[in-house]
């Protein structure tokens, strides 16, 4: 681990061959280096966690294209909520829906476990929603059968 917290790293071994031990190009892992996301390089890929570094990658880029600013302080500002309010709920084990834009305690979502947060980036009724659309069924067909009684 060096201080980005990147997984690669150690015993310099030219670009091109630590390149053919990973399954990507030569010329992406040369511009990480040049990015200054991977510093040294390792000839055994084993200890490379591919979906770490990937997702640290996409942390180091959005903080780089935010100018520094923090991930939190913008993810509060996404879900309309002040920097308090985002922690504060975080802290419950709150997280965000990105099909709601709000926040929803953990039970409310499916699991994944290939996210940082262990569920899912759509609570389940967005998740269901949204695979019944996908199979062409409309999700809200059920409220043209109901009698105009209301
Ligand atoms: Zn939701």
């Amino acid at each position: 681990m060096n201080h980005h917290g990147l997984s690669v790293i150690s015993n310099g071994v030219s670009v091109r061959e630590a390149a053919s031990h990973y399954p990507f190009h030569q010329t992406t892992l040369e511009r990480w280096i040049r990015d200054g996301l991977v510093s040294t390089l390792q000839r055994n890929p084993i200890r490379l966690d591919l979906t770490q570094l990937h997702r640290d990658i996409a942390k180091i880029r959005e903080t780089k294209r935010n100018g520094g600013r923090n991930n939190e302080e913008l993810a509060a500002r996404r879900y309309g909520l002040t920097l308090d309010t985002y922690r504060r709920l975080k802290s419950l084990d709150w997280h965000p829906c990105s099909a709601c834009r709000c926040m929803h305690p953990r039970s409310e979502f499916p699991i994944d476990r290939t996210r940082s947060s262990g569920v899912s980036g759509l609570c389940r009724a967005q998740k269901r929603d949204r695979d019944m659309r996908k199979k062409g069924i409309d999700p809200y067909a059920w409220v043209d059968k109901l009698g105009d009684e209301t």
